[in-house]
C-alpha cells in the first residue's frame, strides 16, 4: 500500500474502525490477487488521492465560466485543465469531462442526438456490445429502437467472429438508423472506424464511437483513433485509460458539442463530481507522458502473450486471438463441461480475478456462459511482461484442469500471493 493510504487508513481506523477495516482488507485483496478483468485497472497513487480532496465539497452545476453557484474559481480551473488535457490526448476540439460514468455519457449522447423512438445501429450485448447499446432493460433499448449488426458466424471464414462490415452496411442501409454505434465491451479485434464512417455517410447517420474499453490504446496509437471518423466519441476514464471511475464525451463539431453539454447538464446529471474531475485531470496528465505509450504497447503485447499461452494449452480464443487488451476464451474446447461461471468461481478461489462472459452464439444462459473474458491492463500496470503471462496461463490452466480442486486452488493462491510481492501496486 502507498504511504498516503497507509497514513489515512491508520487515522480512519481511530475514527471509524469498521469502515477502515473493510477498506484495508480490500487493499490486501487487490495486493495479493491477479486482476484479469478487462475493464479494470490500478490507478496511480496520485490519481487515487486526487479523488480524496476538498473539491467534493462544492456544487459546480454548469460549466466553467457559467456556473449556477458562486465560489467556483478553482473548480473552473481544474475542469478547464481536465478538458484541455482530454482534447490534447485524443486530438479533438471539444471535451465534456463531467459524465459520472460511461453509461451516463452514452445517455447524454442519446438525449442530445435522438428523439424518443428513433433507431440506432449497434452490436448486440451477446456479441460483445454493452447494455447501454440497446438492451431492452436499459434506457437505450426501452426508449429507443436498436437494430443490430452481426459478427461473422461462419467458422470457416478467416474472419470468424469479427465484425461483419458488409452485413453492417446492409443493416444500416435497410433501417436507416439515425445513429451508428461502434465500440464494445468484449470484442478483441481492431475496429475499423473509417468503414463505419463511410456507412454512416451513406445512410445519413451520425457515427458514435464508444471507446470505453480501448480509450488508453486509442490515446497512444496502440489502437487507431476514432478521430476524425466518429462524430461523437464517448468513453469511460477508468479502464485502459487508468483514471478515476467516470466518463468523457468528445467531438470536433461545435454544434454537437453544445447539444451534448446541454443534454448532460441539466438533461441527465446535476452537480458534477469535481473531485473526480480533478483526478481525471491528473490521469490525463499521466496519459500524456511518454511512459503511458510504453504502458499501452505493453498492454497489447501482454494480451497477445496470454492469448498465445492459452491457445497452446488448447483453449479456443474467440475470433482466433486478440489485437487489443482483451480476449474472450471459449472454454468448451479445453473441456466441454467447463462453464464460465465455474471457471470464474474456481479462479477466484485461487486468487485470479476474472469474469464469465457469453461468447457469440453461446448455447448457455448469461448466468452460466461458455466463456471467460480476460484482460491485461491491470497486470501490465503492476509490471508484468510477456514472460510472466506464461506463468499466469499456467496457473489458469492448472486451476481449470483440476476442476476447482480445493487443494490445487489453495496451492495456486499461495504461489500467487508470493508472486504478487514482486509486483507491488502503486509503484507507478
Ligand atoms: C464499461 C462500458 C461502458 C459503461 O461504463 P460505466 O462507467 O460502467 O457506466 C459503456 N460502454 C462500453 C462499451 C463499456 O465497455
Amino acid at each position: 500500500m502507498d504511504e498516503l493510504s497507509r497514513t489515512f487508513l491508520s487515522q480512519l481506523a481511530a475514527h471509524d474502525p469498521q469502515a477502515a477495516d473493510i477498506i484495508t482488507r480490500e487493499a490486501r485483496r487487490q495486493e495479493t490477487t491477479l486482476e484479469l478483468i478487462a475493464s479494470e485497472n490500478h490507478v496511480s497513487t496520485m490519481v487515487m488521492h486526487a479523488m480524496g480532496t476538498c473539491l467534493t465539497n462544492k456544487y459546480a452545476e454548469g460549466y466553467p465560466g457559467a456556473r449556477y453557484y458562486g465560489g467556483c474559481e478553482f473548480h473552473d480551473q481544474i475542469e478547464n485543465l481536465a478538458r484541455e488535457r482530454a482534447r490534447q490526448l485524443f486530438g479533438c476540439r471539444f471535451a465534456n469531462v463531467q459524465p459520472h460514468s460511461g453509461a451516463q455519457a452514452n445517455m447524454a449522447v442519446f438525449m442530445a442526438m435522438l428523439e424518443l423512438g428513433d433507431s440506432f445501429a449497434s452490436l448486440v450485448l451477446k456479441d460483445g456490445g454493452h447494455l447501454s447499446h440497446g438492451m431492452k432493460i436499459n434506457f437505450s433499448g426501452r426508449y429507443f429502437k436498436p437494430v443490430h449488426y452481426p459478427l461473422i458466424y461462419d467458422a470457416s471464414s478467416p474472419r470468424f467472429e469479427h465484425i461483419d462490415y458488409d452485413a453492417m452496411r446492409a443493416v444500416c442501409l435497410e433501417h436507416k438508423p439515425k445513429m451508428i454505434l461502434c465500440g464494445y465491451s468484449a470484442y478483441p479485434r481492431t475496429i475499423d472506424f473509417a468503414k463505419f464512417r463511410a456507412v454512416a455517410d451513406e445512410c445519413g447517420a451520425i457515427l458514435m464511437a464508444d471507446i470505453a474499453h480501448i480509450a488508453g490504446l486509442c490515446a497512444t496509437g496502440a489502437h487507431p483513433s476514432p478521430f476524425p471518423h466518429a462524430h461523437i466519441v464517448t468513453t469511460t476514464t477508468h479502464k485502459t485509460l487508468r483514471g478515476p471511475r467516470g466518463g468523457l464525451i468528445m467531438t470536433n463539431d461545435e454544434e454537437i458539442a453544445k447539444k451534448i453539454d446541454k443534454a448532460l447538464f441539466p438533461g441527465v446529471q446535476g452537480g458534477p463530481l469535481m473531485h473526480i474531475i480533478a483526478s481525471k485531470a491528473v490521469a490525463f496528465g499521466e496519459a500524456l507522458q511518454p511512459s503511458f505509450k510504453d504502458y499501452s504497447n505493453q498492454v497489447v503485447k501482454n494480451a497477445r502473450a496470454l492469448a498465445g499461452a492459452l491457445a497452446e494449452r488448447n483453449y479456443r480464443l474467440c475470433s482466433g486471438g486478440t489485437d487489443n487488451h482483451l480476449m474472450l476464451v471459449d472454454l468448451r474446447q479445453r473441456d466441454e463441461n467447463l462453464t464460465g461461471a465455474d471457471a470464474e468461481k474456481w479462479l477466484e478461489s485461487a486468487g485470479i480475478i476474472t469474469n464469465k462472459n457469453g461468447i457469440p452464439n453461446d448455447p448457455r444462459p448469461p448466468r452460466v456462459t461458455s466463456g471467460l473474458r480476460l484482460g491485461s491492463p491491470a497486470l501490465t500496470t503492476r509490471g508484468l511482461k510477456e514472460g510472466e503471462m506464461q506463468q499466469v496461463a499456467e496457473w489458469i490452466d492448472r486451476v481449470l484442469g483440476s476442476a476447482g480442486d480445493a487443494a490445487t486452488c489453495e496451492k495456486v493462491r499461495g504461489e500467487i500471493a508470493e508472486f504478487c510481492t514482486k509486483f507491488p501496486l502503486n509503484a507507478h
